[in-house]
């Protein structure tokens, strides 16, 4: 595996190649990363990841600081899951100028959610997403593709409007979500929980799993399931953000026809702030 810091050196890397698949990452490696890159396995000519913590993304008052960063570690498993390119640029290499062209994606779709919860948020996806697909696929000459999972739902949604509505020349990809044995998501912020907290974490995926059985029983309306959900995190000590049951297409309010559905929710255990989805046909 190559490890390329530099635009420069990241488009020599690739000049042999026609059809890079890429998997976009913000480091600290777990088995929902790698399963990533065996689907990209599967497509194109050159594997690459590419590993940037991106500041742009981060509110003022979020982690960008404690964001766990472990690039050794992170460099001994993409070569072992078969990664020929990995581009860790340094934030001068990605952002030599401040960062005043932005990427704002469509409200209705970016401040809902994770947006209203956390301002710019998608705006800071968005633009780094651009860049990083300007950087990796400058040299394509056959059809690329990107990898995104589907633990970050709305996300993997902003990222394909954006590729449609940019004309970019690339098929976006979505994984399901890969979860520890008790069903939490994997996620690089579960090491920010305490022992007991990390025995509690499953129930953020256990009330969604809840959500969806009550929808399918068709007994409820959908307030009073989000209602439940959202009283029944409180009463083991979380802060819900939302927990609430959309359209999957649009993460619009489900109307009775609708029966691609997903479950959405966000919540905080102590400071660790978890999210997690479920996508389902009623
Ligand atoms: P991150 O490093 O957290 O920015 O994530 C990089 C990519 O990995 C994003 O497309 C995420 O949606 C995806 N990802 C993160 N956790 C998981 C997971 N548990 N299962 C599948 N994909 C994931």
């Amino acid at each position: 595996m190559q490890v390329v810091h530099s635009l420069d050196a990241l488009r020599a890397a690739l000049k042999p190649y026609d059809s890079p698949a890429f998997v976009p990452t913000m480091g600290n490696l777990h088995d929902g990363h790698l399963a990533l890159l065996a689907m990209a396995k599967e497509h194109g000519d050159v594997r690459v990841a590419s590993i940037f913590v991106n500041r742009l993304q981060f509110g003022p008052n979020e982690d960008f600081d404690a964001y766990p960063r472990t690039f050794e570690h992170d460099c001994a498993l993409l070569e072992a899951a078969g990664c020929d390119v990995l581009f860790a640029p340094g934030e001068a290499d990605l952002y030599p100028q401040a960062q005043t062209f932005l990427i704002h994606p469509p409200t209705g779709l970016a401040d809902v959610l994770e947006g209203a919860f956390r301002p710019g948020f998608f705006v800071g996806v968005s633009t780094v997403v651009m860049k990083l697909f300007q950087c990796v696929f400058s040299g394509t000459k056959t059809q690329a593709h990107a990898f995104f999972g589907e633990k970050d739902f709305q996300q993997q949604l902003i990222i394909r409007h954006l590729v449609t509505q940019f004309a970019l020349p690339v098929t976006i990809v979505t994984s399901p979500t890969i979860r520890e044995s008790d069903g939490l998501a994997m996620s690089s912020r579960n090491s920010y929980l305490s022992e007991a907290e990390r025995a509690e974490a499953p129930r953020l995926q256990a009330c969604l799993q809840a959500m969806l059985a009550a929808v399918k029983a068709g007994q409820q309306s959908l307030e009073a399931i989000e209602g439940t959900a959202m009283a029944t995190l409180r009463a083991h000590q979380w802060q819900p953000d939302y927990m609430v049951i959309r359209r999957r297409e649009d993460l619009g309010m489900p109307t009775d026809s609708d029966r691609a559905l997903v479950v959405l929710g966000a919540a905080k255990l102590g400071r660790t702030r978890l999210i997690d989805n479920l996508s389902f046909d009623r």
